[in-house]
């Protein structure tokens, strides 16, 4: 049993005794779900059950229909489900209540079948793309009688094992390829990649951060409740907690601000140096579990006062207002409200008066207030530092080229080289280096 969440996600089944079996029954073998299982998982099954390949079950339920790479957790239509409610006897609402149907309402608000969906990306193969939708834990299908695939491990803010404190595997433990539900095989009583034979079980989960565990119970709890109490801001619906979530999840994980936030919001040396390593990528549906746990803890603590603790880490990284919200019908009121009330107005600028004090100390500690010098103390790009900076070298004048690099050459000199390298045909630097060879005596 998925440990903590007994009635979480799945609603609850009903018991074989309620199910009604009176209706006309076409199939030999029409397993009942098993606790939190996903569609993909029962429908292999059922084809399982019944010696067909999921491809061929399908073809069966929708004559004339192909299954193709079709991920049914997500797509299974009312057709395929209400023949196989007729073929099994188990009711359609049970069957619907396998798909993400379930998270309608609380995850996602509405799903048209095309836009991606937050929280819930694609399991497997698109065309030439690889997708690490489905995840698993070894543990859970090595002591389960019939190993399966709980709903729950597709849900991209589900990145640990509460039951066995581990964090999740996404990807074939032989191969590395990502898990395709429907083409999993059954081999020696357990689910094997179909590519190398590979058993998920033979993958090493690595212990989860308790701080993530916890976190994690938080975020799947509001799929039960429907709502949150966010501290420091109170009542709050799923959906909105959902999509706030995943705004600050995005920020930690990729755009301009994510190296900064991870460092402000790292909690130690190591954190900061594990958070530092997690790749910046624009897709943060691909980040696997174990580093989409270490982001999320950072999520975890910019909401425990909301927003207090999430202001203060947007004005010490410096995160402004126009840098949040593009569009304000696209955020939810809880980030809207607090972002525009208290970090409106542009980035602050660095006036006058406090970089010519930074120029000031520089030169009290011996130091020598260059643009370099001045922008590093202020971690800016400041307009103000160029007017205060002094030239790190005294040179003479550059010779005109932009390859031109030799400091300290007379512009006589520097003129004769160029014209004698163009009649050669050369450019600067090669004959430079040729006439400076010859002259040393070098090779
Ligand atoms: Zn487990
Ligand atoms: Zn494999």
């Amino acid at each position: 049993m998925y440990c903590g969440s007994e009635d979480f996600v799945l609603g609850s089944i009903p018991e074989a005794e309620e199910l009604d079996y009176s209706v006309p029954i076409g199939w030999p073998a029409r397993p009942r779900p098993l606790f939190d299982e996903s569609f993909a998982s029962w429908f292999l099954r059922v084809a399982q059950g019944n010696g067909v390949t999921p491809s061929e079950l399908y073809r069966v339920a929708l004559p004339g229909a192909y299954l193709h790479g079709a991920d049914l957790d997500r797509s299974a239509c009312p057709d395929l489900l209400r023949e196989l409610s007729r073929k099994t006897g188990l009711a359609v609402d049970i069957l619907q209540g396998l798909t993400f149907a379930r998270w309608c309402g609380s995850v996602y608000d509405e799903d048209d079948g095309r836009k991606k969906l937050t929280w819930l990306p694609p399991a497997g193969r698109e065309k030439s793309r690889k997708s690490y939708g489905q995840q698993f834990c070894p543990l859970c299908l090595s002591e389960d009688a019939v190993p399966y695939l709980r709903g729950s491990w597709r849900l991209g803010f589900v990145s640990t094992c509460p039951h066995h404190g581990t964090v999740l595997l996404d990807r074939c433990p032989g191969c590395s390829e990502p898990i395709q539900p429907l083409k999993l095989v059954r081999r020696g009583g357990g689910l094997a990649c179909p590519r190398c034979g590979g058993h998920l079980t033979d993958g090493t989960p690595s212990p989860a951060h308790p701080e993530d565990v916890r976190f994690q119970a938080v975020l799947t709890r509001a799929i039960r409740d429907g709502w949150v109490d966010l501290p420091g801001w109170g009542s709050l619906h799923a959906l909105a907690f959902y999509k706030l979530v995943s705004i600050l999840f995005r920020l930690v994980s990729t755009g301009k601000f994510a190296r900064a936030l991870r460092h402000h919001l790292s909690q130690s040396l190591e954190e900061r140096y594990a958070t530092a390593q997690i790749p910046v990528v624009k897709e943060v549906e691909l980040i696997p579990p174990e580093r989409r746990a270490q982001l999320l803890r950072l999520v975890g603590r910019l909401l425990a006062s909301w927003p207090t603790d999430f202001i203060a880490a947007c004005k010490a990284v410096g995160v402004s207002q126009g840098c949040l919200i593009k569009d304000a019908a696209a955020v939810p009121f809880v980030f809207l409200e607090p972002v525009t009330r208290l970090l409106s107005g542009g980035p602050r600028r660095v006036t006058q008066a406090e970089m010519q004090a930074a120029a000031d100390e520089l030169r009290r500690r011996g130091e020598q207030p260059t643009y370099g010098a001045l922008t590093t103390l202020f971690n800016v790009k400041a307009v103000e530092a160029e007017r205060q900076a002094e030239p790190a070298l005294a040179h003479e004048p550059y010779g005109q080229g932009r390859y031109w690099k030799l400091d300290g050459i007379s512009p006589e000199v520097r003129a004769a080289a160029r014209k004698m390298a163009h009649k050669e045909g050369e450019n600067v630097a090669g004959w430079v280096e040729k006439a400076l060879r010859s002259q040393l005596g070098l090779p």
